[in-house]
């Protein structure tokens, strides 16, 4: 999934893009031109100088500059911190405050020269010592060494020859999981490898094949809820499709809990080829290696670009894999994305091994529709703004499309239980319509959710038993 953003001193035009809500570090010694960028690109409000009344020494920022930073990051605003943040304490002080409200955080270094900083300091009012000038430069310097380093979403760096050409330009851009779209869609649960149902179903919803893809004459785009592949038959055949209707325009995807275990095997991971994955493997291993290295670059370059949910329809529609709570929605973090593919995992597993997950759409009062897979359920029903639309197809179920903004169901029934049917499990209490939908369909015991995974740190305790893939998908990669 999306990568962070270019780093870039190279003498041409630069575009600096700055998400529309979020933090933004400007750092750089004193009288680089921080408080002139600020007030050139970001409106008053939005600015919060750390040195306001102290100096540009200190090794912190301020409470109360720390608390306007907070209160407009909780109100989900643009803040822009102009301290000096040369010391990594501070930059991680920063980072600290985007990370806790999960916006993104954009570093915009100015590395003006020490000639520059020093000539500009001494025609102010109360010029700082230059040995503090001197200093500061020294940190700018080992900044600019380990940038490589700095865990920021997006980091800028402009150097004194573009500083004084002015040969930037700074836009306001959505988050990636802001899209223009507004429909009309039809959205489509858990395919797993269920290609003939697939295209049964996009041919029932007026979709024809055009190129490598299917298109609808009317514009329409198809919304693909992730776990493309797994335990169906025909998996190989379904990544070609999607890959090609989303290349083409005619489909969007998010990116469910198979395709991240997908995308780890094509890179090389070490992964347990289990829950259906070894299906998948085993077709992808049977194509002539030209052939399986084009499937892998397409997908690799498909979940790298698909942003963890998607905000449709200017905020009327949400989509995400498992589902999305209220408040996370319109902001972004390694919280909201593990839920987006795995949902609301307690992290415990019942007696009997399934993953205990609570069921987050019950207190879901979000004006935004949300429409979600991943765990089968009997029935597409409506419960409060939500629809679960995974009716289980691989499983001998239904494959479903949800079509907005009608709000339609079109099913096509399975051809055959490709994994067998697993036990219906216990439904969420407060069903709206008591005995008909909401039926939780729980897969096979270490199923339909495979743990999420650890936090990094715990990484080297991966599985010894795993297998990985032999040939690992050579693209660039973003993170998982
Ligand atoms: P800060 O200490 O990094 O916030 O730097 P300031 O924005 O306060 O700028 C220090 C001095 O440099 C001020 O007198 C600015 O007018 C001047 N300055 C800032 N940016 C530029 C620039 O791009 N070109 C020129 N010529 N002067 C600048
Ligand atoms: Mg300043």
């Amino acid at each position: 999934m999306q990568a962070s953003g270019p780093v870039s001193g190279e003498v041409r035009p630069i575009r600096i893009d700055i998400p529309h809500k979020g933090l933004v570090v400007l750092a750089g010694p004193a009288g680089s031109g921080k408080s002139t960028f600020a007030a050139r690109h970001f409106a008053p409000e939005e600015i919060i100088a750390a040195d306001a009344g102290g100096s540009e020494d200190g090794a912190a920022m301020a409470g109360e500059a720390v608390q306007r930073l907070e209160e407009r990051l909780a109100r989900g605003r643009l803040a822009v911190a102009d301290a000096n943040a040369l010391a990594q304490a501070v930059r991680r002080q920063l980072l600290a405050l985007a990370r806790r409200h999960e916006l993104p955080a954009t570093l915009i270094v100015l590395a003006a020269s020490v000639e520059t900083c020093l000539e500009r300091n001494a025609g102010r009012p109360r010029p700082l010592p230059s040995r503090v000038i001197r200093r500061q430069a020294r940190q700018l310097a080992r900044l600019l060494e380990h940038l490589d380093d700095e865990p920021f979403d997006h980091i800028y760096v402009l150097r004194e020859p573009v500083l004084r050409s002015g040969e930037y330009a700074v836009r306001r851009v959505p988050l990636p999981v802001e899209r223009p779209e507004t429909g009309p869609f039809d959205i489509i649960g858990d395919v797993h490898g269920c290609f003939l149902e697939l295209v049964t179903l996009l041919e029932r919803l007026g979709y024809r094949w055009r190129g490598d893809g299917m298109a609808h004459p009317a514009g329409r785009q198809a919304v693909f809820l992730g776990d493309l592949t797994d335990r169906g038959p025909y998996n190989v055949s379904t990544l070609l499709l999607v890959t090609a209707m989303v290349r083409a325009g005619t489909a969007l995807y998010v990116p469910g809990n198979h395709c991240r275990k997908l995308y780890r095997w094509f890179v090389g991971h070490r992964v347990q080829l289990q829950h259906g994955l070894q299906r998948t493997v085993r077709e992808l291993e049977a194509l002539p290696a030209a052939e399986r290295r084009a499937v892998a670059l397409q997908f690799c370059r498909l979940f790298e670009e698909a942003p963890p949910y998607m905000i449709l329809d200017e905020g009327r529609l949400v989509v995400a894999h498992a589902g999305i709570k209220e408040d996370m929605i319109g902001r972004m973090s390694r919280r909201i994305t593990s839920f987006c593919l795995y949902g609301d995992t307690t992290g415990q597993r019942t007696p009997e091994g399934f993953p205990v997950r609570r069921d987050w759409a019950r207190h879901y009062r979000g004006p935004a529709l949300v429409v979600y897979g991943h765990t089968p359920v009997a029935e597409a029903v409506l419960r409060w703004n939500t629809i679960n639309i995974d009716q289980g197809c691989v499983f001998g179920g239904r494959l479903t499309a949800f079509r907005y903004p009608e709000g339609e169901v079109v099913q096509v029934p399975a051809l055959a239980a490709y994994d067998p049917r697993p036990a219906i499990g216990p439904g969420p209490s407060d069903a709206p319509r008591a005995g008909r939908a909401d039926t939780a369909v729980q897969a096979a015991p270490e199923a339909a959710a495979e743990a999420p995974p650890p936090p990094r740190a715990a990484a080297p305790a991966a599985v010894p038993t795993g297998e990985a893939n032999p040939a690992p998908c050579p693209a660039p990669l973003g993170q998982g």
